[in-house]
């Protein structure tokens, strides 16, 4: 009996131990492919709230990333597209954060904001407000899925 008893427990390890494994799998997915909002913030006073990444159902269609639009300023372009425009003035003349000219060269080869292959530092970025390159992404983040 002692030893069936121990059988039932090493099986019942074996079938446990995978199920940490794919919650950390889902995890990760989920930490990947979901959206946040951020926010950038800017000395002069500038700031605004940014999308970055999509939902998880509509990731493959709807993916943001902050672009800065000559008429609008920063907004949230949607790069799973493959004509990439501003949301708001539909201009195409739009510039993504995080390379130049509209940013500072990234100082690590690291994402701060990213979604796709698209990623930026968190500082060095073209203020909309005082065309300064001192904007920031901002720690704080609400995640949505
Ligand atoms: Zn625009
Ligand atoms: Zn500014």
């Amino acid at each position: 009996m002692q030893n069936l008893r121990s059988h039932m427990e090493d099986s019942y390890l074996k079938y446990e131990a995978p199920a940490p494994f794919y919650k950390k799998v889902g995890f990760l997915e989920k930490n990947l492919y979901m959206g946040s909002i951020r926010n950038v913030a800017c000395p002069c006073g500038f700031k605004s709230p940014v999308t970055v990444g999509g939902s998880m159902r509509d990731f493959l269609k709807d993916s943001r990333f902050p672009f800065y639009c000559e008429t609008c300023g920063i907004v949230d372009v949607n790069v799973a597209k493959d004509d990439l425009y501003c949301p708001k003035c539909e201009s195409r003349d739009v510039k993504q954060y995080g390379i130049p000219p509209i940013s500072e060269p990234p100082l690590i080869n690291r994402g701060y904001v990213s979604t796709r292959n698209y990623q930026a530092d968190a500082k060095g970025h073209l203020c909309p407000a005082c065309k300064k390159k001192t904007m920031e992404f901002t720690l704080s983040e609400t995640c949505f899925d």
